[in-house]
């Protein structure tokens, strides 16, 4: 049975978090002579509200979840560090990774010493719940799932998911930083069936605000508590917290951003192709494709020589001879598309 206080660690349990000047005084109104803040009104003179609440308000309604289950940071590499530092004792605990897969699992956990077993997807970029099972050990705590997978942009066989879910008594990560470019993929509707259940997703792809640093973590109320406990209290600054408010508040822009994305990378994959030196353009769910080239390095470079920068992941499993296109503007992928074909 999965058992919540079995695996946060003990130093967090007995910790007791900062007390902010904010958190004691809840009030918006007064005069404030509590957190040696300016007086003078700049707009940005008080610190920002630690519990993100108008935030999660509206995040709430988006995502028809409650404020409850929901926990910002200051992007979702924020989240997993915050993950892996609750529930990972150093240099004794290990969570699943399964490569090919986002960097920044590897780098947390290196970071905070914690050991990795890494379970590689099959050649479909699909995981076997069994392979998994295999490396799962008592010093397991969290595996970590990406969906749509970046860097091969497929969705990722529910059913696997679901085992792991209900069998291993740790921590499931289901990372949907590229999900609003297929939302009916989302597990958020299965939020309360699982208590080993967290839900990362990010603003920094769809919704276009890569550079305001916002990830929100989705979990039982339990979970974020813990999170919130130890997280910096001020990790979302004031002016984070009001573009999100307000680009929040239009749904329709991404919405049509994101058609703009899907029928863009339709047109692109096609035309890839057709190119007689691709091999092929894998399946994608997600704003990018990973492509297959005879020969990837020489098309990387000659694209740099033409000022077109993609990524080149060649050099990861499964991936050899890949390199990873994201889908932009049509004025943008035609430069690409016409670079290619004058290769
Ligand atoms: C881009 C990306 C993120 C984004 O992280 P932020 O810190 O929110 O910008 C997270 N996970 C995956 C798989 C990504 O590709």
């Amino acid at each position: 049975m999965f058992d919540l206080n079995n695996i946060i660690r003990e130093n967090i349990k007995k910790m007791v978090p900062y007390s902010t000047a904010r958190d004691e005084y809840k009030g918006s109104e007064g005069v404030f002579l509590d957190a040696n803040e300016s007086p003078f009104n700049t707009g940005l003179n008080r610190y920002p509200d630690p519990h993100h609440t108008e935030l999660k308000i509206i995040c709430s309604q988006l995502k028809k979840v409650q404020p409850e289950n929901i926990l910002f940071g200051n992007g979702s590499d924020e989240i997993i560090d915050l993950i892996y530092r609750v529930f990972c004792e150093p240099g004794l605990h290990n969570a699943i990774i399964l490569p090919p897969a986002y960097g920044m699992y590897k780098v947390a956990a290196q970071l905070n010493n914690v050991g990795v077993k890494e379970v590689c997807l099959n050649e479909n970029f699909q995981p076997d719940a069994e392979k998994i099972f295999a490396e799962i050990n008592e010093n397991t705590r969290i595996v970590f799932f990406c969906s749509p997978n970046n860097p091969s942009g497929n969705i990722i066989n529910k059913e696997v998911i679901k085992t792991v879910l209900k069998k291993f008594n740790g921590i499931v990560v289901v990372d949907e930083a590229y999900i609003d470019f297929c939302e009916e993929h989302t597990w958020l509707k299965e939020l309360n069936n699982y208590p080993n259940l967290i839900i990362i997703q990010t603003f920094s792809k769809a919704w276009g605000m890569a550079g305001i640093r916002l990830g929100a973590m989705f979990a039982s109320a339990s979970v974020v508590e813990v999170l919130h406990k130890i997280k910096p209290p001020y990790n979302i600054n004031i002016l984070t917290q009001r573009v999100a408010l307000q680009a929040l508040q239009n749904k329709n822009q991404k919405e049509t951003w994101v058609k703009a994305i899907v029928s863009q990378k339709v047109i692109m994959q096609k035309v890839l192709e057709t190119l007689p030196f691709t091999e092929k353009v894998y399946p994608s769910d997600a704003n990018f494709l990973l492509v297959k080239f005879l020969d990837s390095e020489k098309i990387f470079t000659y694209l740099l020589e033409q000022k077109i920068i993609v990524r080149n992941r060649s050099n990861v499993q499964l991936c050899s001879g890949c390199l990873r296109i994201s889908v932009g503007t049509m004025d943008e992928n035609l430069k690409l598309l016409e670079a290619l074909k004058n290769f």
